[in-house]
């Protein structure tokens, strides 16, 4: 058996490491018992994530990004959770940048964050200053803040020893990325839960890739998250993200369980049923014929 972390899904005791926003009627139990399971909901669903592609090994080093919205805040908390009863060791450390986003309220991450009994580094990049002096007027800025932001993660990262960078991308973000893919790009490509970085540098975990967005925004409201918004910069949200985004929520609500179906796909390729070359060898197909027809007229004649 590798050292890969292995949880035990069927671990749902709860060992909450923060209180829960307190509920409005604290005599609620039908409220609490809800909380509870959404919150073991959520720990099944990144254990087996974790487990499933071996994302955290015995003595990594995590770094968790944290933005500062709701899905950072729910993976820190659901790590911090499970790495109290993982049967590996692993240690955290969450990083958040600072962009220099006018009005980004510095002090409210430090704040979070120093009541946790976790490392923390706030990094301080302008990345805001070179994303506006390079995207064209009218032109969404998005796509180059990413790519900076992405960059001064993964060096920093590198700097500070972290063997794993999480992010905290869920189910919904990789379908949407499939779906933009497929309609813009004209490739069949998602969001993988664990990725190498193209350089070969640092490896990327998303553990919430199992986790509803639905679920994640309801563990962030009941946890009173000190969420900070991501337009602080005055970009327009990303129209062509939004406009799937809108289009997945619609077939969720007419067609429950389609989303769930449609990551299953994602984990259920079947390269021979689609028609990319460099996946499966068409042009042998009538070698494999011939080896087959072989084979049956020999298991034929065996005495
Ligand atoms: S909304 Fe602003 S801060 Fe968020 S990714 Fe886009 S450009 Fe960057």
């Amino acid at each position: 058996m590798p050292d890969a972390l292995m949880f035990d899904p069927r671990d749902t005791a709860l060992r909450p490491v923060a209180d829960p926003a307190t509920p409005s009627d604290e005599s609620d139990a039908a409220d609490k018992r809800a909380f509870n399971k959404l919150q073991k909901r959520l720990r099944r669903q990144v254990g087996n994530a974790i487990i499933d592609y071996g994302m955290i090994h015995e003595g990594d080093r995590v770094m968790v990004c944290l933005s500062g919205g709701k899905d950072s805040y729910t993976l820190l908390e659901i790590l911090r959770n499970l790495q109290r009863n993982a049967p590996v060791n692993f240690s955290l450390v969450a990083v958040n940048l600072d962009q220099k986003q006018p009005g980004f309220p510095e002090h409210v991450l430090p704040e979070y964050l120093d009541k946790l009994d976790v490392e923390y580094h706030i990094l301080e990049r302008d990345t805001y200053s070179v994303v506006k002096e390079k995207t064209p007027e009218g032109k969404t800025t998005c796509a180059l803040c990413s790519r900076l932001r992405r960059g001064s993660l993964y060096g920093f990262a590198e700097e500070i020893g972290a063997t794993k960078v999480a992010l905290g991308h869920h189910r919904e973000d990789i379908l949407e990325t499939l779906f933009l893919n497929m309609f813009f790009g004209g490739s069949l490509k998602a969001m993988p839960p664990k990725l190498l970085s193209d350089d070969g540098k640092n490896m990327v975990i998303r553990p919430l890739a199992y986790c509803r967005e639905a679920d994640i925004a309801e563990f962030a409201r009941r946890m009173a998250f000190p969420i900070i918004p991501c337009n602080l910069c005055g970009s327009q949200p990303n129209l062509q993200r939004q406009v799937v985004k809108e289009m997945l929520a619609e077939w969720e609500t007419s067609h429950p369980g389609r989303l769930e179906s449609m990551f299953k796909a994602v984990t259920n390729v079947a390269p021979s049923q689609l028609a990319d070359r460099e996946l499966f060898d068409f042009a042998g197909l009538e070698e494999k014929q011939a080896r087959l027809n072989a084979d049956r007229i020999a298991l034929h004649n065996e005495p």
